[in-house]
């Protein structure tokens, strides 16, 4: 699924893809650079208040509900998912997805 075309803008990626097989986001950045995340770890840092109130980021998600059914592009700013069970209140700024890509998101 082809979601977006971007201007040249190194802030924001050239293209992403929800691969619903693999269950990966593949995001191609303006550099060059690719990144692939699984749709599990998208959930499991997820940093909405009801994530983050519950204690539950960085934990493992809840079983049949990391499947992502929906993805909203929010401004240029980053992306909302709306995943299988329902759960979409998390927002994800391209610097959270790269660091949940490059593991760099540390729980408090
Ligand atoms: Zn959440």
């Amino acid at each position: 699924m082809n979601l977006a075309q971007y201007p040249a803008d190194k802030e924001s990626p050239r293209q992403l893809l929800v691969h619903t097989a693999s269950q990966q986001l593949q995001i191609d950045w303006h550099d060059g650079e690719r990144t692939l995340i699984d749709f599990a770890m998208l959930r499991r840092y997820c940093a909405c208040a009801w994530c983050r109130k519950a204690g539950l980021i960085g934990h493992p998600p809840p079983e049949n509900g990391t499947n992502i059914q929906h993805v909203n592009l929010v401004g240029d700013a980053g992306l909302q998912f709306i995943f299988a069970d329902g759960h979409n209140k998390g927002f994800y700024s391209w610097d959270y997805l790269q660091r949940i890509a490059r593991n760099e998101v540390t729980v408090s």
